[in-house]
């Protein structure tokens, strides 16, 4: 059995795509399932798919060959950089291109074909496209809470909204769900808007949930009148124990007048009977999905103060009701939600065919948080209200804030969210996957410095010349800098523990050394190396020498203390790690204190990093 071409590449594809996800590992069974369904958009039908699966095995079993690296490499190339494969792809094709690396071009070739042959059934790369998308009338939102600090969840949320819209030229709402005064703060909505914008997320209307309240009461009423909705005054214990037993109260008996007369007092403030009062759905109290149990409309919230409607109201809508309604008044054609909502859909589409509203495209997708560096409030505010955790744009944190504080780049997040499509998969992607973007934006504008961590002193005989001009980037011109010195330079102790008298090295873009003597230095001559030693060495000149280490160094005369703070998972499996952050402290070269707050730039043989302030740097990642 021969395999079409195309097929194979696709094979090729998601059987990288798996590897990545699963720790290197590729599954064939899962290579094989997503094949199947990939098939018939590029074969057709009428195939005996069950005896592809030895040659589908095969390909995986050779793709598990590559190195981990190669693997990611491969894949981070052809999401980052699918437009310049083409191109180069099509160069080589016509013969243009000789020094080409031949195996490598010719894999990307074939992934290549591979992502770009379903385009009828993918708008970009994993982006299905919308059902019923008509060009020009689509219309999505990003409906947040304003509860808390945007991060990498909301990203996922808020970049396929929009680019679905982008895709049909439709638009995007931006709609703050704010539906609980108790929860929500003006201080998270501006975060939710700031982090919108960094991510260059554009939304054309801006609006609240909170703007519609009355007409989400002249809806409710319009559903107690049809006998959709009725007033339930039972304790939340007896509703619970009722809704687990499918029991109906007998508060379902109440006249639809008596029921508006009591919606009535509870808009107004007024309703005494029962301070918890919900007005309820009428679904089915014995229905298979629990989310049809009659489930909460309407609650009173005493006592709070809204950001934006101050103290006006005390009855607020459930998400259950106000999300359908709201996204159905606002036009919009195509809901995404996070596939947690998927047993609320039958209620969203009942409520709507009920009150005879337009019916958007409820479309599920997995929430997005990465292995270690939980999303949820719950594992993430206790760690700042108990202040284990100062700030909010803490880098160990997966909020927008702090993962533009550690460096990774808005543009980094979109092509990363890209590339995971709308899948349903509940794996936690590895945040290896974001780096490998975030790395190949960041080459390009990172200036290399240099930087010893634990710096021993090296005193080295015969340098005669007093300053050495370096180059930012080994390849790009991104001009250079002088560093002055005399005889005495630093090195990391991680490189002195390996040096032994009589070896020569490089110090990069410096000379080579040879090492005469090392010795421990008094109290004063401490620099800070646990060894507290000196290194004397003798200038070697400056042939290059392949075979030699090469090192980076520190002048003591052109130097400055320097620390980087470098995050790590904030949990390990269920447990708080309470080694996530590790300061390195040395001297960096008196030039990174010309980079602004924010700069990015690279350590060498250390990596990227991010200023955070004049003598601190947050490590990024290599
Ligand atoms: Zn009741």
């Amino acid at each position: 059995m021969i395999l079409d071409e195309k097929f194979v590449n696709t094979i090729k594809l998601i059987a990288l795509k798996n590897a990545i996800e699963f720790d290197n590992n590729i599954k064939p069974d899962v290579v094989i399932s997503r094949a199947f369904s990939f098939s018939k958009f590029i074969i057709g039908d009428n195939h005996d798919l069950k005896s592809y699966i030895p040659e589908i095995k095969a390909i995986v079993s050779e793709l598990q060959k590559l190195s981990v690296d190669d693997k990611k490499e491969l894949y981070a190339d052809i999401l980052s950089r699918k437009n310049d494969y083409l191109r180069e792809n099509e160069k080589y094709r016509n013969g243009k291109r000789h020094q080409a690396p031949e195996g490598k071009i010719k894999q990307k070739t074939e992934i290549d074909a591979a992502i770009s042959k379903p385009k009828e059934q993918l708008l970009e790369f994993g982006l299905p496209i919308l059902d019923g998308a008509v060009e020009g009338n689509v219309i999505t939102r990003f409906p947040p809470e304003p509860n808390g600090y945007p991060h990498i969840g909301h990203a996922k949320a808020a970049v396929i909204d929009e680019e679905y819209a982008k895709k049909y030229n439709g638009k995007l709402i931006l709609r703050y769900d704010d539906t609980n005064p108790l929860k929500e703060k003006l201080e998270y909505y501006d975060a939710i808007k700031e982090g919108i914008d960094w991510l260059g997320v554009k939304p054309q209307i801006i609006k609240n949930t909170s703007d519609d309240i009355e007409k989400l009461y002249d809806y409710a009423k319009k559903l107690i009148r049809k006998n959709f909705a009725y007033v339930c005054d039972c304790s939340p214990e007896t509703i619970k124990k009722n809704r687990i037993n499918s029991i109906v109260c007998d508060c379902t008996l109440n006249s639809i007048d008596k029921n508006l007369r009591s919606f009535e007092l509870m808009v107004n403030g007024n309703y005494s009977k029962g301070a918890s009062a919900i007005l309820r759905y009428r679904g089915n109290m014995s229905s298979l999905n629990t989310a049809m149990r009659d489930p909460t409309l309407f609650r009173i919230i005493k006592g709070g103060n809204h950001p934006k409607v101050g103290s006006k109201y005390t009855l607020w809508p459930t998400y259950d009701f106000a999300a359908p309604i709201e996204d159905s008044l606002d036009g919009v054609t195509h809901a995404l939600r996070t596939k947690e909502y998927e047993l609320r859909n039958d209620l969203y589409y009942s409520i709507l065919d009920n009150l005879d509203l337009p019916k958007p495209k409820l479309i599920e997708f997995s929430r997005l948080e990465f292995e270690g560096i939980p999303v949820s409030k719950r594992k993430i505010t206790p760690l700042i209200e108990q202040g284990i955790i100062k700030r909010w744009d803490d880098p160990r944190l997966p909020t927008l804030m702090g993962l533009r504080r550690r460096g990774i780049l808005p543009e980094a997040i979109r092509k990363f969210v890209l590339s995971l499509s709308i899948t349903l998969s509940e794996t936690k992607p590895s945040i290896e996957i974001l780096e490998s973007f975030n790395r190949k934006l960041l080459d390009p504008i990172s200036p290399r410095l240099f930087f010893v961590k634990d710096p021993v002193r090296v005193f080295i005989k015969y340098l005669d010349a007093e300053s050495v001009e370096i180059k930012n980037h080994p390849t790009l011109d991104m001009g250079k800098r002088r560093v002055h010195f005399e005889n005495i330079i630093y090195i990391s102790n991680d490189d002195a523990i390996r040096i032994k008298i009589g070896d020569t090295l490089r110090l990069m873009d410096l000379c080579n050394i040879e090492i005469l003597r090392i010795e421990q230095s008094g109290d004063d001559d401490k620099v800070g190396n646990p060894d507290n030693k000196i290194i004397y060495a003798l200038n070697k000149g400056n042939e290059v020498n392949h075979k030699i280490p090469k090192i980076q160094w520190v002048s003591e005369k052109d130097q400055i203390q320097y620390k980087i703070l470098r995050p790590l998972p904030l949990y390990s499996g269920d447990k708080y790690n309470e080694n996530n952050l590790v300061i390195d402290t040395g001297v960096a070269e008196s030039f990174i204190s010309k980079l602004q707050t924010g700069a990015p730039f690279q350590f060498v043989r250390y990596g990227f990093c991010r200023i955070d302030d004049q003598t601190t740097a947050i490590f990024t990642h290599r």
